[in-house]
């Protein structure tokens, strides 16, 4: 780093390096260091903080992902054999698939402590300095949302991730000098829900990359019949599969729905839990048959509706329906692309005949789209 370098508006200042450039304030470093790594960013929920065992806490209690499983499986043992730490690891997908839960599962395979934090927590390179000084040999420390690192940030985790050290810069103007700081071995977690806003250089950094996939409907039953019995809510033949099939493919959606249904059975019901029951809970809170929302709906039938089908773009569909950009595309579109309901072609967001089919317009738009072209 250059003395040029630091007067560039985003360039680290001394204040952001200063507290670790003297023994003095070495104090203060850990201090920033638990704050950044406090319980707040520990990712639970509070179903999870209310039920701590819902959260799968072995590779055997974690259900399906069966290739990432077994790939990452592999990757501990061989650094636990080698006494060496284990590649870091990118974990990609959705909300709600997973990734949190692998993180601390690989901890814990590995047998050693997780720091849990998050890319919009930390703000400064004084800030990721402080957490990796504070890192014990071989931990793990787990970065969600990596994506949102400030690229000022994020180039500080380079050299750390592929060297374990930090450059720091002391003093200031001409007489300013970079000092290299060694890192105790650490293992980094980086997950994220939008992959294709990850850095190459970063990406590059990370020795394994698993992208987790929507859970089949037969996985899902496992992991709601588990989750009841830990939440000690009776299932009824046939309502952890009726639940299965209208939980997104995601295990945190399928968690809060039960949490949902118990409710709606106490009041509606006498407590007990059909698939009839499921069913006319679901209902109520409009979601679909096929597990859609009302958000997925709107997005389907706007394109239908005001743009003729699509192509249209992204940032168009978010206007007209007054959604955030980045939460469509992370949260809804996954989804009904892979469902088949929605394509994404170059030209825009587009819907599809199953997507038409779904919304029970299939036969009127083709009947419209006959007329148009006479
Ligand atoms: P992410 O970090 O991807 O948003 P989490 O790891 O926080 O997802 O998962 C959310 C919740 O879903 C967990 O607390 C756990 O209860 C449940 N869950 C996720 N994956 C699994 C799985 N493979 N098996 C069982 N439960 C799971």
């Amino acid at each position: 780093m250059t003395n040029s370098d630091s007067n560039k508006p985003d360039s680290p200042s001394l204040e952001q390096w200063g507290s670790f450039a003297n023994t003095t304030s070495i104090e203060a470093g850990s201090q920033l260091a638990e704050r950044l790594l406090s319980a707040e960013h520990q990712g639970a929920d509070a179903l999870e903080s209310k039920y701590p065992t819902l959260r799968p806490s072995g590779f055997n209690e974690y259900i399906g992902q069966e290739r990432v499983k077994e790939n990452l499986q592999i990757a501990c043992s061989a650094a636990k054999r080698r006494a060496q730490p284990m590649d870091h690891v990118l974990l990609h997908g959705p909300p709600g698939l997973g990734k949190t839960s692998l993180a601390k599962i690989i901890a814990k395979e590995l047998g050693v402590g997780l720091r849990t934090t998050s890319g919009p927590v930390i703000e400064k390179p004084g800030d990721l300095a402080a957490i990796l000084t504070a890192l014990e040999p071989f931990e793990c420390l787990f970065i969600d949302e990596i994506h949102r690192l400030p690229r000022i940030v994020e180039e500080v985790l380079y050299p750390a991730m592929e060297d374990f050290s930090i450059d720091i810069l002391i003093g200031q103007g001409p007489s300013a000098r970079s000092v290299t700081i060694e890192l105790k071995p650490f293992t980094l977690v980086g997950a994220t829900t939008r992959s294709g806003l990850l850095t190459s250089p970063l990406r590059d950094r990370f020795g394994i990359v698993e992208r987790l996939e929507y859970y089949s409907h037969q996985e899902l039953e496992i992991i709601i019949t588990r989750s009841a019995k830990i939440m000690n809510i009776h299932l009824l033949d046939g309502a952890a599969k009726e639940l299965s099939q209208r939980s997104r493919g995601t295990p945190r959606i399928a968690n809060r729905l039960l949490k949902r249904v118990r409710d709606y059975a106490e009041e509606r019901a006498d407590g007990i839990l059909t698939p009839e029951v499921i069913h006319n809970a679901l209902s109520l809170l409009a979601i679909d048959t096929r597990g859609l929302d009302t958000m997925d709906r709107m997005i389907l039938t706007a394109i239908v509706e005001k743009f003729h089908g699509g192509p249209v773009g992204v940032d168009t569909i978010a206007a007209a329906l007054g959604e955030d950009r980045g939460t469509l595309e992370e949260v809804y579109e996954p989804f009904l692309v892979q469902q088949g309901f929605l394509a994404r072609t170059k030209r825009g967001r587009e819907i599809t005949e199953l997507g038409l089919l779904h919304l029970g317009l299939s036969g009127i738009v083709s009947k419209q789209q006959k007329l148009f072209e006479k």
